[in-house]
């Protein structure tokens, strides 16, 4: 017992730090909605400057300067503290003013992905001028011990705890008490929050920079005497220090505070457990702990759709479909084969390592580039391919080719179990998911002497098919052409796929969902699915790039999957562009070891460089650029080249007469009892109503009443009571996409299309659930939208953003279609002009249930108007005994009856004709 609490109190200092990294996080996301990838980095940097000091030098961090000053003499331990803070608070102001400041407005994904650039410059920039050597640091807390049982345990771990929970109690009465703290919880919520109290959100952001900068430098230095300097052991501190924060929230202080050192002290054990029972895993389980924690909290915080007004619009850029890819192909291939046959050596070399890196690329751009999830543990993937190439051959002895196909379809797995997280979340806490396994997988397999090799690595046969080698050889041959080719036909074989899977129904699946999973879902997309389809496929991708690297090298040794390399190969990739098959292959040739870095390597020695600029260029990339260099690059006109025959459209009929209403008896949906409650608020209560086939139900009410709410009931979005019954089928356990597929379609208040993708493309998306090529083009002739088919829905205007919106439920022809206020932005000629092509889709067999403030439209159009008032139904009717009910005057006009239901020429009421009624 007593063995195992030594070992908790042990992990003190290191949670401390987890603490103090955790604290500094949640204040720069609480200023200014940063989650901080770069904290570790800059605890790293202030412990360098105060090591540095106090043997009397100062770090320049400025390459081609001399890396040091000498100050004469060594500073004493409060001065040379009091200095490095101070460094360390004006480097988290120069951050905030260059790099986040100018991305205040960005997502909380796109700022974080600036700071992981930001993480790659301030470590290789450490490295660069102080070197890897570990530095020993003198202790700062005098060393006294005290007994617990026979053992004797040092006092300053339990003091370093003690010194961060001060802080964090200090922290809590600022952000309680103070103006200051006011504000900058009130600049968590919204700029203009800040301004109600007085203070300037940017001085507030400043000051909680510097602040959190100081706070996480305090913890660098403070851990320095007890966890030997180190680059990356100190960057990394920031898994733990992420995993404490999502604990809290991040808004929590308290609860990142105890999560933090409870990973430190859970660490610490399971260290002692490792070397104490023989079952234990011997390496990983330290890593295991903060992956653990994440998956813990993942699975009890997380949404499987995220609530309506919380859809998160990614930063990622825009992704072409490619409609000429044979031509680029082949050309690629001849290019390939001439530029190998030319050269030999390294500058062969470079090519080969050019193109398997150009998988790797591909597979990036399948999981972030198309399924939007930010996956940092790619190259770590790449290392189960390599690794299992090894197990495959030497244990099993299972040949090429089966054992790199197995290998990448264990990749793939391995590819869907990091994907599961993204089934409950989305966004930031997915990115951390995959950064802490791809740290457990690098110490539990990769550095694991029991599984990895040992010193020697782990051998790889070389290729052989049909009795030929396919290896790389080596002296005067190496890299043999056999190789290259070998490489060269994967490459070619993956980057066809991509382009193919971008055409696919699953890849504009994949872009919905990036766009936005509740209205992917809505059109009947299997949003987890999709996202665990986008891992899994990038997974195998990253799997054959890894057996390749392993071929390559002749065996498989952790240092090309180390996460550091993972994380600056991903940079390489955003920076190429990780949204297209050119950015992917471009991506190859600026990767280490491929054309360009041995170009430049060959110029200036860029290799020491090469991860302070790839962080350098991240940054720039996600701050300028999202689309990546390849988007930037002269387009060469080649013809398209069809793949599919041209789809014959008989668009007679789309502009025909409108057909009068034909409704008949049968009910196509019918709603009993249905009520919704958000914690206090009854948001709809005991709404009951029906839509036959061939009618269109209006359904109005104020401002609140409840309409959308149950539009979200039907449509399975919000959890309701009652019964939702749709052409005889009972919905009620049915998920959204589940309901959509069922023949149910729905539309947004808010519109939610997919805004990288083109109209045709956001129309044809929503075919994806029954209809096909013709009814797209049908819809956009219908629709007037047809000379719009190719424009990427975001440059629309908002009239034509609404018609694309109901093209796309109406796409699948679903037997009832919800429409929430279609008429929205729209002015009255448009909006009447819309009517007529609703009652000519709802003739075609969709019956609908119209949620709109534009009561010329609803009194015109709809066969039965129901009226909701605060969350219930107060009158069901024609629109003629709508227009006459004294209790929907009173509710809906807010003016007695007799002056509203004064009517107009045409039958509509004067006053409820006004769009902005109530
Ligand atoms: P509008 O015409 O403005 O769109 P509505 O009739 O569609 O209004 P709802 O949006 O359904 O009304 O809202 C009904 C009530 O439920 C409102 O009081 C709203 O504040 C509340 N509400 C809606 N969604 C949520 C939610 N996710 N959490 C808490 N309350 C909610």
């Amino acid at each position: 017992m007593t063995d195992h609490l030594t070992y908790l109190f042990l992990g003190l200092g290191n949670g401390a730090v987890y603490a103090a990294i955790g604290l500094a996080l949640v204040m720069t996301f609480k200023s200014s909605g940063v989650v901080n990838f770069a904290t570790g980095a800059v605890a790293l940097y202030c412990a360098y400057t105060y090591a540095l000091l106090r043997s009397g030098e100062l770090m320049i961090p400025i390459p081609g300067l001399p890396k040091t000053v000498d100050l004469g003499q060594p500073l004493g331990v409060a001065p040379a503290m009091i200095i490095s803070l101070i460094i360390a608070a004006l480097l988290g102001m120069l951050f905030y003013a260059l790099i986040f400041r100018p991305m205040r407005n960005a997502s909380v994904v796109a700022k974080a992905v600036a700071s992981i650039g930001l993480m790659l410059f301030i470590q290789s920039l450490i490295a660069l001028r102080v070197g890897t050597d570990p530095v020993a640091v003198a202790a700062i807390i005098p060393l006294k011990t005290f007994n617990l049982g026979d053992t004797s345990l040092p006092t300053d771990r339990f003091w370093l705890a003690v010194i961060v929970i001060a802080i964090a109690v200090v922290a809590t009465l600022v952000y309680r008490y103070t103006r200051f703290g006011v504000a900058t919880e009130a600049a968590a919520e919204s700029e203009k929050g800040a301004y109600l109290t007085g203070l300037s959100p940017d001085r507030i952001a400043f000051s909680n920079w510097a602040l959190s900068s100081a706070i996480a430098g305090l913890g660098g230095i403070l851990i320095a005497p007890l966890v030997t300097l180190n680059p990356i052991a100190y960057t990394l501190f920031i898994v733990p220090a992420l995993a404490a924060t999502l604990v809290g929230n991040f808004s929590s202080i308290w609860l990142t505070v105890v999560a933090g050192i409870v990973i430190g002290c859970l660490q610490s054990e399971a260290i002692n457990l490792q070397t104490s029972y023989s079952w234990v895993p011997k390496a990983g389980v330290a890593e295991f702990v903060p992956l653990i924690l994440i998956l813990i909290f993942l699975v009890f915080k997380g949404r499987a759709l995220p609530d309506r007004g919380a859809v998160i619009r990614q930063p990622l850029g825009r992704a072409p479909r490619p409609d000429r890819f044979l031509i680029p192909a082949v050309l690629g291939v001849v290019v390939a084969v001439i530029a190998l046959l030319a050269t030999a050596g390294s500058w062969r070399a470079a090519i080969v390592t050019t193109m398997i890196f150009g998988v790797l690329g591909l597979s990036q751009v399948v999981v972030t580039g198309f399924a939007g999830q930010i996956s940092l543990a790619q190259l770590t993937l790449a290392g189960v391919g390599a690794f299992s190439v090894s197990v495959l051959n030497t244990h099993l002895g299972i040949p090429f080719p089966f054992a790199p196909i197995i290998a990448a379809l264990f990749a793939g797995a391995i590819g869907l179990i990091v994907g599961l997280p993204a089934l409950r979340v989305r966004g930031l806490p997915l990115t951390v998911v995959t950064l802490a396994l791809a740290v457990f997988l690098e110490a539990f397999w990769f550095r694991n002497p029991s599984l990895n090799g040992g010193t020697t690595g782990s051998p790889i046969d070389d290729p052989r098919l049909f009795g030929m080698s396919l290896g790389i050889g080596s002296g005067e041959a190496y890299p043999r052409m056999g190789f290259a080719v070998l490489c060269l036909v994967v490459l070619l074989a993956c980057a066809l796929f991509v382009a193919w899977l971008r055409r696919s129904r699953l890849g504009m699946s994949m872009l919905a969902v990036r766009a936005n999973e509740r209205s992917a879902a809505a059109t009947g997309i299997n949003v987890p699915v999709v996202k665990l389809a986008g891992f899994g496929i990038a997974a195998v991708l990253a799997g054959l790039c890894g057996s390749l690297i392993g071929y390559q090298q002749t065996l498989a040794t952790p240092d090309p999957f180390t996460v550091f390399v993972g994380i600056t190969v991903f940079a390489l990739i955003y920076t190429a562009g990780v949204t297209s098959v050119g950015g992917a292959i471009l991506a190859g040739i600026m990767a280490p070891g491929g054309v360009f870095y041995l170009a430049f390597d060959r110029f200036i020695n860029l290799g020491d460089y090469y991860t302070l600029i790839s962080g350098v260029l991240l940054i720039i990339t996600v701050m300028a650029n999202p689309d990546g260099i390849a988007s930037r690059l002269p387009r060469i006109p080649f013809p398209a080249v069809r793949i599919r025959r041209p789809v014959a459209v008989d668009t007679t009929g789309a502009q025909g007469e409108t057909p009068q209403p034909n409704v008949t008896d049968h009910t196509a949906l019918a709603i009993d009892g249905v009520g919704v409650r958000y914690g206090a608020v009854q948001a709809a209560e005991d709404v009951t109503l029906k839509v036959h086939e061939g009618e269109i139900v209006g359904l109005i009410g104020p401002n609140g009443a409840g309409k959308t709410t149950v539009i979200d009931a039907i449509s399975g979005f919000a959890p309701a009571t009652g019964t939702v019954v749709l052409d005889g089928l009972d919905l009620g356990a049915k998920r959204p996409h589940e309901r959509s597929r069922a023949g149910l379609g729905r539309s947004f208040q808010d519109v939610e299309l997919y805004d990288d993708l083109s109209a045709a493309e956001n129309i044809a998306v929503g075919a994806t659930n029954g209809g096909d090529d013709t009814r797209v083009a049908v819809l956009l002739a219908m629709l007037g939208l047809d000379e719009h088919s190719k424009t990427e829905v975001s440059s629309l205007s908002q009239g034509q953003r609404q018609l694309v919106s109901v093209a796309r439920v109406l796409a699948s022809k679903p037997k009832v279609a919800l429409l929430d206020e279609p008429a929205a932005g729209l002015d009255t000629n448009e909006s009447r002009w819309l009517g007529l092509k609703l009652r000519a889709a709802c003739a075609d067999g969709t019956a609908m249930l119209l949620v709109d403030h534009d009561m010329d439209l609803v009194l015109t159009l709809c066969d039965r108007v129901v009226v909701l008032d605060l969350g219930r139904v107060i009158a069901t009717g024609t629109p003629a005994e709508i227009r006459d009910n004294p209790e929907v005057v009173r509710a809906y006009l807010g003016v007695p009856a007799d002056t509203a239901v004064d009517l107009h020429h045409d039958g509509v009421p004067e006053l409820m004709t006004q769009e902005s009624t109530p």
